[in-house]
């Protein structure tokens, strides 16, 4: 599945994800949040968030 990171535009290639997992982009470094799988949609994600420590 492929897409562009919103702030950066580099094409993104992520297999196997999940619905409102955070995939970190490579190119920029942005913290992007999967809002839709059908079609698949990322958004950045809230910069509110909590340090989820992995
Ligand atoms: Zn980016």
């Amino acid at each position: 599945m492929n897409n562009e990171c919103p702030m950066c535009g580099c094409v993104l290639c992520y297999t196997n994800v999940e619905l409102n997992e955070l995939l970190p982009c490579p190119d920029c470094g942005s913290d992007l949040e999967v809002r839709s799988l059908d079609p698949f949609t990322l958004e950045m994600a809230p910069l509110e968030r909590e340090d989820w420590g992995e």
